[in-house]
């Protein structure tokens, strides 16, 4: 198997049902096809979306789910509400719930095996602080993020896509260079080696932080790069098209 390459926007703490309907309508007529793509909406808008989205064979996700089952845990959604919905992607381990919700490594493990139970991929998030690059730690913190889910993946079966999104380039308009990005993919990449080398070869690694259309096609056009996690950008339709064209062709 040759690891697919995805294009997944991550709308964050955005939108309404008149902005899900409008978005969806601009994005068809981009007419994107040929590329996987994914839109990770909050969950109000889920289910809408997926229907709107479902004809042109975009994936629906969530940002977060519970890390238990059903149950009583007022304001969590558990993994088999969203699969009811329509998500077949959920971020897991984003940098804002680590920071503002200490979501922690084995919470991300927890959720992501909630995720595999109901069929759902988990995408899971990973990056450094701008401290934490400044010390010389981000490999370092890196590893210690993927090290409890590395442990389990190919014994549970666990297949999640990873996204590389280092802190300071979140929401900040800094963008890691691509030669920078490369670097730390291929780091993350020889991780997965270690455990089995199919587990290199399958995982998609997608980058983000401040990806836009004009830095997209460099930042694809490295080597370990599978496509990318996409923030404020994903937002505008026409901008989150553009950056699913740079995408295209970049592997097969
Ligand atoms: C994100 O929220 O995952 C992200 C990468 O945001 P932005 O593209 O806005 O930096």
């Amino acid at each position: 198997m040759v690891r697919n390459t995805w294009v997944i926007g991550n709308w964050k703490m955005h939108g309404s049902n008149a902005f899900a309907e409008q978005w969806a309508t601009e994005f068809k007529e981009q007419a994107v096809t040929d590329v996987n793509v994914g839109v990770c909406p909050p969950f109000p808008y889920l289910s809408v979306l997926s229907t709107l989205l479902a004809e042109q064979g975009v994936q629906v996700g969530a940002q977060n789910v519970a890390a238990t089952n059903e149950g009583a845990f007022t304001g969590e959604v558990a993994a088999n509400m969203l699969a009811d919905v329509g998500a077949t992607l959920a971020l897991v381990g984003h940098s804002e719930r680590r920071a503002l919700f200490a979501e922690n490594n084995e919470q991300v493990l927890a959720k992501c095996r909630q995720l595999v139970a109901q069929g759902i991929t988990p995408v899971v998030c990973l990056g450094e602080t701008q401290a934490e690059r400044e010390a010389g730690d981000t490999e370092k913190v890196v590893a210690a993020q993927l090290a409890p889910l590395l442990a389990v993946m190919q014994t549970e079966n666990i297949k999640p896509i990873l996204a590389y999104e280092p802190v300071w380039a979140i929401g900040t308009g800094l963008t890691a260079s691509p030669e920078q990005a490369q670097a730390v993919h291929a780091f993350i990449r020889a991780e997965l080696a270690k455990v089995a080398p199919e587990l290199a070869k399958n995982t998609p690694i997608l980058y983000g932080g401040s990806v836009n259309r004009d830095n997209a096609a460099s930042l694809f056009a490295e080597e370990d790069i599978d496509g990318g996690l996409i923030g404020g950008a994903s937002l505008q339709a026409e901008h989150f098209s553009a950056i699913c064209e740079a995408l295209k062709g970049r592997k097969a």
